[in-house]
């Protein structure tokens, strides 16, 4: 069987078609059963003088992205779709089928992230209209997160902001967590359910995961992925007072200073050069302060959580990298890997594995359809 997996940002969609090798059988992740056939990306929609006006269209150059590149017979070759969608709320713990029901719920979730939800959704109404007769599954980077206990993701504030907003934390990159603490599990040759991880996405956004016994038990991004460690462009953990006096100081409005902790901190702020952690490292080995210093900040920051879930885990098994600098940057692996080796006397496995959500999802997809179809 075959499955396309579409992934929409606020401009482009990308998307990987995968051959399923065994028919609808095995529930258990093994990439041996999934071959990459082709994958694209449809850039610039919505932009000035852009063929592709918005995300419906954009799905309709992606159909035919994928027809003209002649890796299909035909449409009807594709069994099923996963569609990644950033936001699931308290309602998704898992992924679902689509339907009506499912889609009034992720309207309801975009007050939670009114810049991705709502591309996500164009993207589902475009696929529905192209291939109306074939399963939809939504698989959401909140939903692993859904196991964190309440009094790990409520913030100490009045209760009233929880029933009003939701305001609690909902944790992010979850596929990305789930997939790397599976592919933990398969190096270490022990079932998941019996391993203590800690899992670290670190990307132009970074985030790290507590994982026992499969679940997440804790992860550094909250409320939004701004929470946390420090990142390309994001701040991460920062007083919220010294967010008010700055804001008092230069007389910003909301929308200034989110964007400046947003797109102008992170390495990118205390830098002053760059978001991309390579520049980073090169302006670092000519002794630039300030790269040098947003480099040690980056891993003290990690080193606070690997420390902090350490404790609440009761010990780790396994230490996991993943993402442009987990998987890239040996340096940063070693820095933490020297520290972890000290304190856990070398019982902590330290493992790089390199993540694939689009993977993740054509899993996710392939399992759920698997498990109904056997009910
Ligand atoms: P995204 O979160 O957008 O998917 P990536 O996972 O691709 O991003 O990570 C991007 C980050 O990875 C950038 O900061 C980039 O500098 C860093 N990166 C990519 N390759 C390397 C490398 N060889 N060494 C160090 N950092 C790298």
């Amino acid at each position: 069987m075959k499955i396309l997996v579409i992934n929409c940002g606020s401009s482009s969609i990308k998307y990987k078609l995968y051959h399923v090798r065994k028919e609808l059988s095995n529930v258990v992740y093994d990439s041996k059963d999934y071959s990459l056939i082709t994958k694209g990306v449809i850039e610039r929609i919505g932009e000035k003088g852009s063929p592709v006006k918005n995300h419906r269209r954009g799905i309709k150059a992606l159909v035919s992205d994928i027809l003209k590149k002649g890796v299909i017979g035909g449409l009807e070759e594709i069994s099923a779709i996963g569609h990644r969608v950033v936001h699931g709320g308290e309602a998704f713990r898992q992924p679902h089928k689509i339907d009506a029901r499912v889609i009034k719920k992720i309207k309801e979730c975009a007050q939670l992230a009114p810049l991705h939800n709502p591309v996500n959704l164009a993207g589902i109404a475009g696929c529905l209209k192209f291939f109306p007769h074939i399963p939809q599954i939504a698989v959401f980077d909140t939903a692993f997160h859904q196991s964190i206990p309440e009094y790990a993701y409520m913030y100490p504030i009045p209760e009233v902001y929880y029933e009003r907003y939701r305001i609690r934390k909902y944790g992010f990159h979850g596929t990305s967590h789930q997939f790397i603490a599976q592919q933990a599990a398969r190096l270490l040759k022990e079932p998941l359910n019996r391993l203590k991880l800690i899992t670290c996405h670190l990307g132009n956004g970074c985030s790290i995961a507590a994982v026992r016994y499969g679940k997440s038990v804790d992860t550094s991004m909250g409320f939004t992925p701004l929470e946390g460690l420090m990142m390309g462009t994001r701040c991460g953990d920062i007083d919220v007072a010294a967010v008010f006096h700055i804001m008092n100081k230069e007389k910003l409005t909301l929308t200034e200073i989110d964007e400046i902790l947003n797109k102008k901190s992170g390495f990118l702020g205390v830098s002053g050069l760059s978001n991309d952690f390579r520049v980073i490292k090169k302006a670092m080995r000519r002794k630039n302060h300030r790269a040098k210093l947003a480099y040690e900040m980056f891993i003290y920051r990690i080193k606070k959580y690997v420390g902090a879930y350490y404790f609440i885990l009761g010990g780790a098994d396994a230490l996991c990298f993943t993402g442009g600098i987990g998987e890239n940057s040996a340096d940063v692996v070693n820095n933490v890997k020297r520290d972890m080796a000290r304190i856990a006397k070398n019982k902590t496995r330290v493992l790089v594995i390199p993540t694939d959500e689009e993977l993740m999802i054509a899993h996710l997809a392939h399992k759920l359809i698997a498990t109904t179809k056997r009910r």
